[in-house]
This record gives structure tokens, sequence and C-alpha cells, in this order.
């Protein structure tokens, strides 16, 4: 059994977002590019199953789509254990066009579980795993917090409204993984790092399809107005300023 965890190389959570040409670029001066987190647990609970399965569980692929720039978050993910990668030469303009890409590498190249995080932080699209299982015609389960493999059966639960769901299904799937699929993401160790400069990262053409939709300009939100600090004992002011002033109550 082969697992694929697509990841996704996003600004580093703590980043100042700022714009350049108008607001029609991100600046990405400075920028410290991270795995995005859900990927990073979905990895994470991807190399947890690989070693409770013996030797069921032959590999574990990375993949993303992006230019050369994302290799060095590529090269974390190999650090963090993923045994290889492959990098789409394209640059992903948007989730059609990076899921199209997937699955034109993976109608070659299939896996048995594919997982993709519930959402990529910094556009916040929600929208590559889903459209990746359906390109490939293959059962998806979204928003999921736990997956077993036990022999050959395949268990997921799913956060509903008040409590989880259990669904099962067979390889070949796609899950979508959010909060609750791996406790705490694995950071590289030194020998993890020093074993990646020397794990396979395979460069291959895009030979998925162009954007859908056309970027046309950000918008930051509006500055945050001063705070106004009330005395504790106060409570007449601070009703006062809500009612008056910020128009809350
Ligand atoms: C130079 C540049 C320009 C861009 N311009 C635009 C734009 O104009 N409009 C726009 O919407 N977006 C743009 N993007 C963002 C890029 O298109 C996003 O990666 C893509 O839209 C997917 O984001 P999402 O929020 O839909 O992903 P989501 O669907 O939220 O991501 C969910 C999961 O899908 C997987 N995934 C997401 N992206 C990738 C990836 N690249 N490789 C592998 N797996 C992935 C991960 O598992 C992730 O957890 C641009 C990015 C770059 C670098």
């Amino acid at each position: 059994m082969k697992i694929l965890v697509c990841i996704s190389n996003v600004p580093d959570t703590t980043t100042k977002i700022r714009f350049t040409d108008n607001n029609t670029a991100f600046d990405a001066t400075g920028v410290q590019w991270i795995i995005n987190p859900w990927d990073e647990l979905a990895l994470t609970r991807a190399l947890e199953l690989k070693e409770a399965s013996g030797e069921a569980i032959e590999k574990i692929t990375v993949i993303n789509v992006g230019p050369q720039t994302t290799e060095p978050t590529i090269r974390k993910a190999l650090a963090i254990g993923a045994d290889d990668a492959v990098r789409i030469d394209a640059v992903p303009e948007d989730a059609y066009a990076v899921a199209s890409n997937l699955s034109s590498y993976l109608k070659d190249n299939p896996y048995d579980i594919i997982l993709c995080g519930i959402d990529s932080s910094d556009y916040n699209g929600s929208l590559v795993g889903g459209m990746l299982a359906e390109f490939l015609d293959l059962p998806s389960v979204s928003s999921v917090s736990k997956l077993d493999i036990d022999g050959g059966d395949i268990k997921l639960n799913r956060e509903i409204d008040g409590g989880s769901e259990v669904l099962s299904t067979v390889v070949p799937f796609v899950a979508i993984v959010q909060k609750g699929i791996a406790f705490e993401p694995r950071i590289p160790s030194m020998r993890g790092i020093m074993m990646a400069r020397k794990k396979p990262l395979n460069v291959v053409p895009s030979g998925g399809e162009a954007a859908l939709t056309e970027f046309v300009s950000y918008d930051l939100p509006p500055a945050k107005s001063a705070c106004k600090m009330v005395d504790a004992e106060n409570v007449k002011e601070l009703v006062d300023l809500l009612h008056n002033e910020a128009k809350a109550i």
C-alpha cells in the first residue's frame, strides 16, 4: 500500500501579510515558508500508520504543485519522514489548476490513500481535496479527524454537529483531514534533515489544465482602531462606551 500526502507551501502563520504593485501582488519579501499545518498533521498520521503496519505500507510520498522555490518546504517533509517527493512544476494559480495537475500525475502514478488538508492556510479555498477525488473518480471523505487501518479495513471518523461519525471505505480513496488526525506534528530530527538531502525529489512537468479563475487584486482588512482600557470597576463607563461609541448594545 502507498500513501500520498498533498502539501501546500504557505507563509508561516505569523507572517505579516503585505501586498505590492498597487495591491496586485503578494509581497514575499522576508516571508518564511512552511508546510501547510493540516498537511504536516496528515504526514504525521501517514508516518504513524506506516510504522504500525509492518511492511503493509511500503512508502509515503509527498507531492506539491509549485515552482522551484517550494523545494525547501518539500525537503522539510522529507526530513520529517516521507520516503520520496514529487514536485509538479507549475505555478499554482487556483485550486482547479492544482487539482488538475495532481490528478493528471496520479492517473499514471496511482496511490492507495491520498491525504489532503481541509484547507490551505493562505488562500483558504477548501477545494483541492474534493476536486481531486472527483477528477480521479475516487471516493472521498471530508473533515476526517481520525484514520485507522485494521488489516484491510479502513475506518475514518468525521466531526459532525454534537458528535462524530464513523465511516468505512476501501482503497483507493481521498481523505480530507482536519484537527485530530494526529496529536501534534512531527519535528524533523538532525538525522532526518541529513537523510532528506539524499531522498528522491522528482520534478515533473505540468500535465494539468490552466486556472479557471483570474486574480484581480487583494484588499487588507481595515486597520483596527486603538484599544480603549476601562477600569474593571467602572461598569457604567463600559456600558456607556458599548452603547454610545461602539454601538454594540
Ligand atoms: C504565484 C502564485 C499566484 C497565485 N495566484 C492565485 C490566484 O490568483 N487565485 C487563487 O485562488 N490562488 C492563487 N494562488 C494560490 C494557489 O493557487 C493555491 O495553492 C490554490 O488555489 C489552492 O489553494 P486553496 O486555498 O484552494 O487550497 P485548499 O483547497 O484550501 O487546500 C486544501 C489542501 O489541498 C492541498 N493543496 C493545496 N494546494 C496545493 C498545492 N499547490 N500542491 C499540492 N497540494 C496542495 C493540500 O493538501 C491542502 O491542505 C497563487 C499562488 C501562487 C504561488
